[in-house]
């Protein structure tokens, strides 16, 4: 026995709840969608999980950041998916797919058919057990992907005030973690392999603005080394990490972001993979037909860079699971994705965007002692990257745009004088 529908969202994250407000501004009819989801909530908002969520004061809970208030629209609560009909299966995870009956298994033996299946499984956080290292199962070790873990986080957070906390990993989640862990009053020391933090978007010279903003707030930064092993109590709490440079620092607590791999276990074998996840056309469509992909676990046709990427972040998530809606329903009308990169993060008073493409030379602009600051990126003579801390939204929108129209760059001097003003009269 099962459930039959016509559209299946698997996964109930961003993207899912993006998609289904798309669906029903399309005009879904009451019975036809479902979504299924591992967690135990409706979607919602999960860059809230690292910022207000982590707040010692008036933090963010469910049900505020449900989507799509990230986006300021409506927030999608349970009530409003049993108002437009939509069955929410949550709590429940999938363990099979037969690409061939077109139906779901999930793992309390529910079988769930679908006509059109979007897959929105999104991403897991990677174990240190996966780089050789033992003891990330202990208490006071503290992942960062889900509800379930921030709450964990919290619990941890709040056992440990004034006292150490080790951040492994210097990405998004190692620098949004140990801004909230100072906010809490906590001693951060941030431990990380490379020569500096956000390697993989920042120029040395971004990086060393945020280190030395951190530093003001308290955080010491351990670079170039890696964790090798915990040591742990007779509680099983860790109370020391070494690292490979052979130091050890006593830890109160540790929060780990080493990155993600995308959700794509379901479909090895039964759909075309690429770059880590479901490799979809420019309607998100994957390799089969019937399925779409959205969100971290698609890797999508990036037009204005004539390549295929995954990309990890929310306004990917919302804007791929829209677009996939609207190839759904109104095939016709809907164009290719045309897609321009955009991530961004806020950690203390700071606030910075980013678009496009970090590929080429760098051009730094503005005041690297003061508020505003930015940089662009210059490859094969044209810009294809813009980078802004501190800007208005007026500012913000006006590099996003200088970037999606990928002007060709003669004068890099120059293009240094303009700063600023080159994107704002692009
Ligand atoms: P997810 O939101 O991860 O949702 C996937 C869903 O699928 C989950 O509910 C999961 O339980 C479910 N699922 C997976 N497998 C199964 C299965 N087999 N059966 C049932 N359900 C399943 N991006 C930004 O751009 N800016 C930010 O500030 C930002 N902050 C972030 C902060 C945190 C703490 C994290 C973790 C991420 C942040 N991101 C941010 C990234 C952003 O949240 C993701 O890109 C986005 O959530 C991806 O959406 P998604 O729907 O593809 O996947
Ligand atoms: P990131 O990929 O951003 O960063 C991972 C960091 O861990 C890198 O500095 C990486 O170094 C380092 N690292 C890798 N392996 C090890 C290791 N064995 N020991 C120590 N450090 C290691 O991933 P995060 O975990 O920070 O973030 C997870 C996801 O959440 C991402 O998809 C991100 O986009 C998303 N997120 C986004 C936010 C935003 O957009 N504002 C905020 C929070 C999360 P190296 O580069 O050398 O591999």
């Amino acid at each position: 026995m099962g459930r039959a529908f016509v559209y299946v969202i698997l996964g109930g994250g961003v993207a899912a709840g993006y998609a289904a407000q798309e669906f029903v501004k399309r005009g879904v009819s009451h019975g036809e969608l479902c979504i299924i989801s591992g967690e135990p909530v409706a979607p919602y908002e999960r860059p809230a999980l690292s910022k207000g969520f982590l707040l010692p004061e008036d933090p963010a809970r469910l049900p505020s950041f449900h989507c799509c208030v990230g986006s300021n629209e409506e927030r999608l609560t349970p009530k409003w998916y049993k108002e437009h009909g939509i069955e929410l299966i949550l709590g429940t995870r999938v363990k099979s797919v037969d690409m061939r009956r077109k139906t779901l298994l999930t793992v309390t033996g529910e079988t769930i058919s679908y006509k059109i299946l979007i897959v929105a499984t999104g991403a897991r956080a990677l174990k240190l057990e996966e780089f050789g290292v033992t003891g990330s199962d202990a208490e006071n070790v503290c992942y960062l992907r889900d509800l379930a873990d921030a709450t964990r986080l919290v619990s941890v957070m709040q056992s440990c005030m004034d006292g150490n906390a080790v951040v492994i990993g210097g990405g998004y989640i190692g620098m949004e973690c140990a801004a909230s862990l100072v906010i809490n009053k906590i001693n951060v020391t941030m431990v990380f392999p490379e020569a500096h933090c956000m390697g993989r978007l920042f120029s040395p010279r971004i990086a060393s603005y945020y280190e030395e903003f951190y530093k003001s707030k308290g955080v010491k930064f351990i670079k170039g080394t890696v964790l090798t092993s915990f040591d742990l109590n007779s509680d099983g709490k860790v109370t020391a990490v070494s690292l490979r440079d052979g130091s050890k620092l006593p830890a109160d607590m540790v929060v780990i972001g080493i990155g993600i791999r995308a959700n794509t276990s379901l479909f090895e074998g039964q759909l075309t993979l690429e770059k880590g996840g479901i490799k979809v056309n420019g309607k998100m469509q994957s390799s089969n037909a019937s399925v779409y992909a959205v969100g971290d676990v698609a890797a999508f046709p990036v037009k204005m860079f004539a390549e295929t990427r995954r990309l990890e972040h929310v306004d990917s998530a919302r804007k791929t699971a829209r677009h996939a809606v609207a190839a759904i329903m109104e095939p016709e009308k809907a164009g290719e994705f045309d897609y321009l990169p955009f991530f961004y993060s806020r950690v203390f008073t700071l606030s910075w965007q980013f678009y496009g493409d970090n590929a080429g030379e760098v051009i730094h602009f503005g005041d690297f002692s003061g508020k505003t600051f930015g940089a662009y990126w210059i490859n094969k003579g044209h810009l294809v990257g813009s980078f802004l801390e501190g800007g208005t939204k007026e500012q913000y929108e006006a590099i996003a745009k200088a970037t999606r129209l990928k002007p060709a760059i003669e004068d890099l001097v120059e293009l240094e004088r303009q700063g600023l003003g080159f994107a704002l009269t692009a």
